[in-house]
């Protein structure tokens, strides 16, 4: 009898750690799943990463909420689409600069909060000379919610090998203002420079070489960001991730 008790004992002590790590894996929320999720450059390893929201030289000019390490990650099917992407570029003597690309929900809530503290306007000069910082959320620049989030948006651009600088592209990351519009200047379907604005013909066609290389491998762009592009069969378009940024699989 007490042999039969010390085998029951014995199996519970053994099950136990299992059942408590099954019921753990069922409370885990879809938006803390990173699984996924890959470390951008371990699919795209010619990619350069200036991960601007780890660092301090970003609109908000501080460390961005959760992001813990200098590292970019990615869906897996963008990060496969993108890979084609640096393959193209990097054929015609380009590799792509990468700032940004999953964006945990926290991130997008501290952008929130800065966009309701007017007094903050410490980067201004930089990032949003021309613009009310009061008028931010009305045009769109700050939301609640980003596309990011889901994981499969990417802020980017091309880094010329030759000269071993970016691409002047006329503008910077997150400048908020109608320059940064892919229109501004001419039609980014046809590829037409119309010019009579502040960008130069080749400024607008430098624009053009990084949004037609991402069309071509299944990315699609946005109306008011040159530099912001989603893949447009997106994996989880209902799912705004709060995973932190930071190295996967360690
Ligand atoms: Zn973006």
């Amino acid at each position: 009898m007490r042999r039969k008790l010390t085998w029951v004992v014995l199996a519970i002590a053994i099950a136990t750690p299992f059942i408590i790590k099954y019921l753990l894996s069922l409370q885990k929320s879809p938006e803390l799943d990173s699984s996924g999720f890959v470390n951008l450059t371990d699919v795209v390893p010619d990619a350069i990463i200036e991960a601007r929201y780890f660092g301090t030289y970003n609109f908000v000019g501080a460390r961005i909420d959760g992001y813990l390490e200098p590292v970019v990650l990615y869906t897996r099917e963008a990060a496969e689409a993108l890979r084609a992407v640096s393959d193209d570029v990097k054929a015609r003597g380009y590799r792509l600069k990468v700032y940004d690309a999953y964006r945990p929900q926290c991130a997008v809530d501290h952008f929130v909060r800065w966009g309701k503290d007017l007094a903050d306007s410490m980067m201004r000069q930089y990032f949003y000379p021309d613009e009310e910082k009061a008028y931010l959320f009305e045009r769109g620049y700050i939301a609640e919610r980003s596309g990011h989030t889901r994981g499969s948006a990417i802020d980017l651009t091309l880094f010329d090998m030759a000269t071993g600088k970016e691409l002047d592209m006329g503008g910077v990351h997150d400048w908020f203002g109608i320059e940064s519009h892919p229109d501004y200047g001419g039609n980014p379907e046809t590829g037409e420079y119309t010019g009579g604005v502040q960008i130069t013909e080749e400024q607008f066609r430098n624009r053009m070489i990084l949004r037609e290389a991402m069309l071509r491998h299944g990315f699609k762009p946005y109306d008011c960001e040159w530099w912001h592009f989603s893949l447009a069969d997106e994996p989880y378009p209902d799912t705004y991730f709060n995973f932190p940024v930071q190295t996967l699989g360690k």
